[in-house]
């Protein structure tokens, strides 16, 4: 077999380099077919990066949108995998399929109160701000004057951002409209991160800890008991810069502090109190010593990790959150499920940089490939499916997400905006025009 299909569901990071590495290679002649659940393309690059971070939305007009332009990688957005087409659809028309639909669920923190009204995921947070369309109509409340973070990874830091940026400077992203409007009013002068193990531990990353330096009016606090000079420790380089980072900005002044973000490590949260909303936080030193004390708050957000969701048709680790897999090709208990694969956060689960779903999505591939050298692929027809399924909705193209991005830039431009976000699905789609792929 000299040429092959392959259907590319999500694209994000991780099926757009999954995309590359197929156009890359020279062995076979390939068909792909991108699928993405909204009108929209990018994933995460859209959806999950924070909007004060215009740099690491780059590689979408820089990179992949130049795989989108190529004759045989065809754009099909608006189509969901699960409700307009099933899996066995899909794996029945195309020779392979890979997986690359990240992690839509959140991690739980298992303790009482969770729930309450007030009590949000990170993710949820993320997607409302970045104009996701299911989180448009989320009502986050701002006005008690303290938020509490849990988590000290770099999602928690992008929201404690969110909270603390000037809305001078929010409004010159592509924040949503929405977010930005609820942000001017917001009440929250103190952010508070709970780490549960040391400063030492933290997961954040230096560069993204290093811009809190920059924060205009910001006051940052550190309360660590392992916050020692680096060189007297005897930690890893990484550690040790983030050491250095956090006694800059531990020793840094503030002429005149709006806002306040308090990184409180070794303590975990216990309970979220509070009777038809939430008032506060039940925290305690991790290793047991010391009494329960309660922070009040109006506002949690859990930024303890993503997970990510069972997908009807494949095998799914409870324990893990990710499709069953061995290097990327997906496994029944029988072995490898031929022709079917995995790559990014479902295929290793909530890990890494945009970057790191290059090597992930090399893996995959190279499974793929090595399985059509095999003659392990089939020669089946996807066209009918796809026909069939733009006769009874709206699928938008590659020059259909043309359309939406010009309308939202040119929006952008008139005030000086990189771009103003269309959120709601049905002006995504007028937008987008023209139905046929
Ligand atoms: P993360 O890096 O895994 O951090 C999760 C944080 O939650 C850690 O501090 C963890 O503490 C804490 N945690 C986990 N379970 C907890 C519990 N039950 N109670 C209290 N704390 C708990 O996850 P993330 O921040 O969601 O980020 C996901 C991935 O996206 C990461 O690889 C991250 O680097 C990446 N990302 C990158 C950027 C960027 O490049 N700017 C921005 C956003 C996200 P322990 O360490 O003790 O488990």
């Amino acid at each position: 077999m000299n040429s092959f299909k392959v259907a590319v569901v999500g694209s994000g990071p991780a099926g757009m380099y999954a995309i590359q590495h197929l156009l890359e290679q020279t062995r076979f002649d390939v068909e792909i077919d991108l699928l993405e659940r909204l009108p929209t393309p990018w994933g995460l690059v859209r959806a999950g990066v924070a909007p004060d971070h215009p740099e690491k939305k780059l590689i979408a007009d820089r990179l992949f949108q130049f795989f989108l332009k190529r004759s045989n990688v065809r754009f099909f957005g608006n189509v969901e995998i699960g409700s307009d087409i099933s899996h066995d659809e899909l794996t029945a028309c195309y020779d392979a399929v890979i997986y690359a639909v990240g992690a839509s669920d959140d991690k739980p923190m298992a303790i009482p109160g969770e729930q309450l009204p007030g009590s949000w995921s990170a993710r949820q947070f993320v997607a409302w701000y970045n104009g996701h369309p299911d989180a448009r109509h989320l009502q986050f409340d701002f006005s008690s004057p303290r938020a509490v973070i849990v988590g000290t990874g770099n999602v928690a830091l992008d929201v404690a951002r969110m909270l603390t940026l000037p809305v001078g400077q929010l409004a010159r992203t592509d924040i949503a409209e929405h977010a930005l409007q609820a942000l001017q009013a917001s009440r929250v002068k103190e952010v508070i991160l709970l780490g549960r193990r040391g400063c030492q531990q933290a997961a954040f990353h230096n560069p993204e800890l290093e811009e809190l330096l920059y924060l205009d009016g910001v006051d940052i606090q550190i309360e660590a008991d392992d916050l020692s000079a680096p060189e007297r420790t005897g930690a890893d380089w990484d550690t040790r810069r983030k050491l250095a980072t956090l006694i800059r900005l531990q020793a840094r002044r503030v002429a005149t502090p709006v806002k306040r973000i308090v990184f409180k490590f070794h303590h975990s949260p216990v309970s979220v109190s509070g009777d038809t909303q939430v008032t506060g936080v039940q925290v305690r030193k991790s290793d047991g010593s010391g009494s329960l004390g309660t922070i009040q708050c109006g506002l949690l957000l859990r930024a303890i990790g993503y997970r990510g969701r069972a997908l009807a048709g494949l095998p799914f680790d409870v324990q893990t959150g990710v499709v069953s897999n061995i290097a990327g090709r997906v496994m029944d208990s029988s072995g490898p499920r031929t022709g079917v694969y995995v790559t990014g956060w479902i295929k290793r689960g909530p890990r890494g940089v945009i970057g790191s779903n290059k090597q992930c999505a090399a893996e995959t591939v190279g499974c793929l490939l090595e399985d059509a050298r095999a003659g392990k692929l089939s020669r089946p027809n996807a066209d009918a499916l796809l026909q069939g399924l733009a006769r009874r909705r709206q699928v938008v193209s590659f020059r259909g997400w043309q359309h939406i991005d010009r309308a939202e830039r040119q929006a952008g431009s008139a005030q000086r905006r990189p771009r103003i976000k269309q959120t709601d699905i049905g002006e995504l789609l007028a937008s987008a025009g023209s139905p046929k792929p």
